[in-house]
């Protein structure tokens, strides 16, 4: 970029809010990747006008311009690649616009943490179940721009299943809207559905409307001890479809359970196959009950060894506890984690892991694999000695047939974090070529001159 195309975007936004120097490039070139890409420019818009004009002025000069919530995306997405603009929005953009207790909905800006909104609708007596483990951080527009999903996924499903409409700036500088506030809205093409999950390579989400439901009054978590994955999941599928929905329902694998134990010392059974973490919500106290007692069931019926119910928030804090610490415990395995988050339906989960386990062997890697079998979702962390070329090479192939497996068995590359750039390579596993032909389709009619996020999704 030029002084004087910096000089421009500056009389647009403001000399307090367009910065070229180190410590801002810096601040704004990296995500949960740790990979590093430096832009030439950050700026911070105040409102949806500036994000136009600034998109309109970057298009007209042909200038890359990614825009960023709070970096926290576990693919590449908000990294620079090409240089250019980063367009930050969580420092002026992040307010709560409405909460609408009638249509019970709620309208915020996209930098709004996740947080923030859950806690405000909350104060009125609403929820807003969308809980990624990075809600004390992410933003909403982050959430929307990866379909962001949490252990609530189980019962109530994932950003996309609240997103009644959003606002959104297209690279030409064009402000267009996308759904209503209505429950029901089928005129015209789902352009919301579009934006969804396209990681910021359309257009710039400038405002979310989202659904609220009312907010459960009790909550009650409990964890099941089983002794291999398969007994696991049959007694998931029973607890399924025996009239309960948990809220969520997490798994722990032995090797991941052997690591939380290791470094945490919690008394955890380090010889069981697998644990079932889960929770249910309700509105009665005998709600809870009957629930909590038709998962016991399920659980002891197909092979639990033990089943242990908390009684108050801290007995169910000390169970989460190893779920939460999964994912720093299992660096025991090795200095480097190579994560993915792969989905399959939740009925091949047994024979995923089984054929991940083969695929560990193969490589002679150790994969410690968690994650949320409600909704098939498994964290797959192949451990590598990460100074060692070697080591890394191996490990990038077993996840080459991780992926291969997990598309076979009808599952995604990614059930949360994306595709960004770490699972472009991989994305002619998962789809046709006259299925990539129509994504660069739809590409090219939102962002003919391909300023938007260059580089991510092998677009
Ligand atoms: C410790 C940790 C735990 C995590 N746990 C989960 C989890 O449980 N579930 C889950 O789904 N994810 C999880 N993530 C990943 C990450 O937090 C989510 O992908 C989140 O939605 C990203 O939000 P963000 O604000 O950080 O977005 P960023 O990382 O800043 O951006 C992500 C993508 O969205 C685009 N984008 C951001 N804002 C906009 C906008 N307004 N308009 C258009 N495009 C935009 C960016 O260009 C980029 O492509 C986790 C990450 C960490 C570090």
């Amino acid at each position: 970029m030029t002084q004087g195309q910096i000089k421009d975007l500056r009389v647009i936004v403001g000399e307090e809010d367009c910065f070229e120097d180190k410590a801002h490039l810096s601040a704004y070139c990296y995500d949960a990747t740790k990979e590093r890409k430096y832009p030439e420019c950050v700026v911070f818009p105040h409102n949806e006008e500036e994000v136009s004009r600034i998109l309109q002025y970057c298009n007209t000069h042909k200038i890359p311009i990614v825009p960023r919530g709070a970096g926290s995306g576990f693919t590449g997405g908000a990294l620079a690649v090409n240089g250019g603009v980063v367009l930050a929005l969580e420092k002026h953009m992040n307010q709560i616009l409405e909460i609408d207790m009638e249509n019970m909905v709620a309208r915020v800006q996209p930098g709004v943490v996740n947080m923030q909104l859950q806690k405000a609708v909350e104060a009125v007596g609403l929820f807003y179940p969308p809980d990624p483990a990075s809600e004390h951080y992410s933003t909403l527009g982050g959430n929307v721009s990866e379909n962001a999903g949490g252990m609530r996924a189980a019962k109530y499903g994932i950003t996309k299943d609240f997103v009644m409409a959003l606002r959104a700036v297209l690279p030409n500088g064009d402000i267009i809207r996308a759904g209503k506030k209505t429950i029901k809205d089928v005129a015209g093409y789902n352009i919301a559905g579009i934006l969804i999950a396209s990681e910021g390579t359309l257009g710039v989400i400038t405002e979310i409307t989202l659904k609220l439901l009312s907010k459960p009054k009790y909550t009650k978590s409990a964890m099941g001890v089983f002794p291999s994955i398969q007994s696991a999941m049959n007694a998931v599928y029973k607890t399924m479809a025996s009239g309960v929905t948990p809220v969520a329902m997490e798994f722990l694998d032995n090797l991941t359970i052997r690591a939380v134990e290791e470094k945490f010392h919690k008394g955890l059974p380090k010889e069981a196959g697998a644990i079932l973490i889960t929770e249910v919500d309700g509105n009665l106290e005998e709600e809870i009950a009957y629930q909590i007692q038709k998962v016991q069931e399920k659980f002891y019926e197909n092979g639990a060894s033990e089943f242990i119910v908390s009684s108050n928030q801290e007995e169910a804090a000390n169970l989460w506890f190893a779920r939460k610490n999964a994912s720093p415990s299992i660096t025991i395995y090795g200095s480097k984690k190579l994560n993915e988050d792969i989905t399959v339906p939740r009925s091949k989960l047994p024979e995923l892991l089984e054929r991940i386990s083969e695929v560990s062997k193969k490589y002679d890697v150790v994969i410690p694999c968690f994650g949320h079998t409600g909704d098939g979702n498994v964290h797959t962390n192949v451990m590598v000695d990460g100074s060692k070329e070697e080591e890394l090479k191996k490990g990038y192939e077993a996840i080459e047939e991780i992926f291969k497996i997990t598309v076979e068995l009808g599952g995604t590359l990614s059930g949360e974090h994306g595709i960004g750039l770490s699972k472009a390579p991989f994305m002619n596993l998962a789809f046709s070529q006259e299925e990539m032909n129509l994504f660069r389709a739809i590409k090219k009619a939102f962002d003919p001159n391909n300023i938007l996020n260059p580089g991510k999704m092998a677009l």
